[in-house]
């Protein structure tokens, strides 16, 4: 069922994640994110791929899907194992707080392991966007959005329409 995404200042988006122990007890969970995701989808056009967290609907628990080039993936307790040593910023966005971009410095590459929705390992090695979009979920199980990363917090944070391009 889709569900209405928390916005930035709910205290609960600012929360550490727990592991999931039992896949069985968060699939309603992870079928309310992928109606979610579709619905929002449908609203409007992502050029660089989109994603949500467990926690944006209200669970704390360590799930991710991510949309990327038409691919949709669940992430049970992603962790990230390897990035590169190089940096770039990225202009992010993020459903929480929707009319506001930043440029938020990343990662260019990064292997991150999870398990898949039948409970399977995963190992994804992604570059640039993928790799932003994979950094900025995996923060919001950390309870971390975007803005905290911005040298000036919310003074970096841009109107969409006026967003400088890095
Ligand atoms: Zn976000």
């Amino acid at each position: 069922m889709q569900k209405p995404v928390l916005k930035r200042g709910n205290p609960l988006l600012a929360q550490m994640c727990q592991p999931v122990t039992d896949i069985e007890k968060v699939r309603p969970i992870i079928l309310d994110m992928k109606d979610t995701l579709t619905h929002i989808a449908g609203l409007y056009e992502f050029k660089r791929g989109h994603g949500i967290a467990a926690s944006q609907i209200g669970h704390l628990v360590r799930i991710n899907i991510v949309q990327f080039n038409g691919i949709t993936q669940v992430l049970i307790n992603p962790t990230m194992t390897d990035f590169s040593s190089d940096q770039i910023p990225i202009r992010e966005g993020c459903l929480s707080f929707f009319d506001v971009r930043g440029n938020v410095s990343r990662y260019k590459a990064v292997t991150v392991t999870a398990l898949d929705e039948n409970g399977c390992p995963i190992t994804i090695k992604a570059t640039d966007n993928f790799a932003m979009l994979l950094q900025h979920e995996l923060d919001h199980l950390d309870g971390i959005l975007y803005v905290d990363r911005l040298p000036n917090g919310e003074k970096d944070l841009y109107p969409v329409e006026s967003m400088p391009i890095i």
